[in-house]
């Protein structure tokens, strides 16, 4: 569907206050009840365990922890990123269900904090998938992280937090940063671009160069080496 085709639609919405009541509903429920997936990258991720448990208890809030990255809501990323664990970090990100959102917690997220010399860090999160919101410390005490989790919960319910949506909507400025580290034929088994075209979410700059150089490189799914590096039949046997 066009963008122009959209519109109407969209305005039809908006001058329907049932829908916008229901809209606003759903968004407040949504904020209410979110599911972490933490990514322990770094040392940051020490003080998750207070924030989780009866101190801070972030319980209470409506956040709790969540094994899948199918079912969670949130991505923490818990200090720096060495270049061998973004790419899991990457395909975890892709692997979550939309809408969802991304707290990159330390100073390491932000800008590659002590380690910004470092030959086998990413420097800044937000250049390889987008960012909501970051707790910035080294490290950042459990008060911090609860306040932080608190302000993304009024971004989502004020609707704020879309991050996610620019991930479609600039894939291909993220797919070149994901090149420029990894290698031309860098590939996750994840299709952005049918996701984009899914959630109508096609813009300007979901398709360009990297995509183009994408599509030259992809392999089948089957190709890929997904595996943990045995042979599940040979270590049943
Ligand atoms: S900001 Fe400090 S505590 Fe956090 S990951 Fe970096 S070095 Fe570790």
């Amino acid at each position: 569907m066009s963008t122009l085709q959209k519109i109407p639609v969209i305005e039809e919405k908006k001058g329907n206050p049932l829908a916008r009541v229901f809209d606003d509903l759903v968004r407040f429920c949504r904020s209410r009840s979110l599911f972490i997936l933490h990514y322990c990258t770094g040392c940051g991720a020490i003080e998750l365990p207070p924030a989780m448990t009866s101190r801070f208890d972030m319980e209470r809030l409506g956040i709790q922890p969540m094994v899948s990255p199918r079912q969670a809501d949130i991505l923490l990323i818990t200090g720096y990123v060495s270049i061998k664990t973004l790419k899991r970090v990457i395909l975890t990100y892709e692997q979550m269900g939309s809408p969802k959102y991304v707290v990159g917690i330390c100073s390491c997220t932000v800008n590659g904090g002590m380690y910004w010399q470092s030959y086998a860090t990413a420097k800044k999160l937000d250049e390889y998938m987008p960012v909501d919101l970051y707790i910035a410390g080294c490290m950042p005490r459990p008060e911090a992280v609860i306040s932080g989790l608190q302000k993304l919960m009024d971004r989502i319910n004020s609707g704020e937090a879309d991050s996610w949506q620019d991930y479609y909507r600039n894939y291909d400025y993220y797919l070149g940063n994901q090149q420029k580290l990894f290698g031309e034929d860098w590939q996750t088994p994840t299709d952005i671009i049918t996701e984009a075209k899914h959630y109508e979410l096609m813009g300007e700059g979901t398709l360009g160069d990297h995509t183009r150089l994408l599509e030259q490189h992809q392999k089948p799914l089957e190709a890929l080496d997904m595996r943990l590096g045995h042979n599940i039949k040979e270590s049943v046997e």
